[in-house]
């Protein structure tokens, strides 16, 4: 919808560049409404070619680049476990509003439906055992947080879990297979964790605005909407995208792993996965470059790269002692024999 309004406006503004008052002595054309105002506006004095050659507009550029230059780096935070800095303006509020509006959205929808099972089904009550065990280690208070675990008994729906800003779950039974034991179904719920924890919602929310800018200034310069947005997403919407995936990944698999799930479960979680999507798209290839996510055969070398980090974490949280419970040290803890 944001994308239309802006779509909107960059063509008005496409026409207002075409009419031009500059220009426009050299057509003997009836001045409409528009046309009027836009000769109005301008005085036939500065066209916007001219723009940057007028001091008067040069200072107010340089004005608002400052400007700008101050609101970013006053707005850049360091997102917990990778330190990356990244651009936040919008407040928590907005987020956790956001979520809690999607929330009841896809509780009513699944509800009607009668697709939720029960808080007291031990599919969930093993979920949700998973996901404490994972919010106990991150730097969020379990308690203050109002987390709720759904599960979504629907075996056409792809796999997939996701966790809404304010930590409500939603995880479909279709992914449970493929998570086979509690250390894979801890790799999906530690990565869906971390995209609230890094606040990716809020990222994306504080850099529509500034997609939003230079895909007018796009459009501008090239006319045409489908250029514009091919530039957008190959430059900086799917890079973005890919790297808070890249992102939730490792803080997902720091988490897991300092929560005492086996680290080397998470890259065996993706060659599941990688499987499925195999097969589904009958051996097409998906080009890495130009999806938001990163291919599954990256995503399993990452965390094959990071495992010794992640065996660290492991072994500082001395899972030993927890092997006793949850089964023995570097073999997957105790099965969950539920899915
Ligand atoms: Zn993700």
């Amino acid at each position: 919808m944001f994308r239309n309004t802006l779509s909107s406006l960059a063509k008005s503004n496409f026409r207002f560049t075409k009419l031009n008052p500059t220009n426009s002595h050299k057509f003997n054309y009836t001045p409409t409404l528009r046309s009027y105002a836009t000769y109005r506006r301008f005085n036939n004095q500065v066209s916007n070619t001219n723009l940057l050659k007028d001091p008067k507009s040069r200072r107010y550029v340089l004005a608002f680049l400052s400007i700008s230059g101050l609101i970013y780096v006053s707005n850049l935070h360091e997102a917990p476990v990778t330190g990356r800095k990244r651009f936040i303006w919008t407040p928590v509020w907005l987020e956790e509003k956001i979520g809690n509006q999607s929330y009841r959205q896809l509780l009513n929808q699944y509800n009607q439906q009668g697709q939720i099972l029960p808080a007291s089904h031990p599919t969930t009550k093993k979920v949700a055992s998973i996901f404490k065990r994972i919010l106990d280690v991150s730097p969020v208070n379990a308690d203050q947080l109002d987390w709720k675990i759904h599960v979504i008994v629907d075996p056409n729906a792809p796999p997939n879990a996701f966790v809404l800003p304010g930590g409500k779950v939603f995880v479909f039974s279709s992914i449970l297979s493929i998570c086979q034991n509690d250390d894979g179904l801890a790799t999906v719920l530690s990565h869906e964790f971390a995209h609230q924890l890094a606040r990716h919602t809020g990222e994306n929310l504080s850099s529509s605005p500034i997609y939003g800018m230079i895909g007018l200034f796009l459009y501008t310069v090239t006319g045409s909407d489908l250029i514009n947005r091919l530039i957008m997403n190959a430059i900086f919407t799917m890079p973005a995208s890919r790297q808070m995936e890249t992102e939730a990944d490792y803080i997902g698999l720091m988490l897991m792993s300092k929560a005492c799930f086996n680290p080397s479960e998470s890259y065996k979680l993706w060659e599941r996965m990688a499987q499925y999507e195999k097969q589904k798209s009958s051996g097409m290839l998906r080009a890495e470059f130009l999806s938001t996510h990163p291919s599954s055969d990256t995503r399993i070398e990452n965390m094959k790269e990071w495992q010794s980090k992640a065996r660290q974490a492991y072994d500082q949280s001395h899972c030993e002692q927890f092997g006793q419970f949850w089964g023995d040290n570097g073999v997957p803890g105790v099965r969950i024999g539920l899915f």
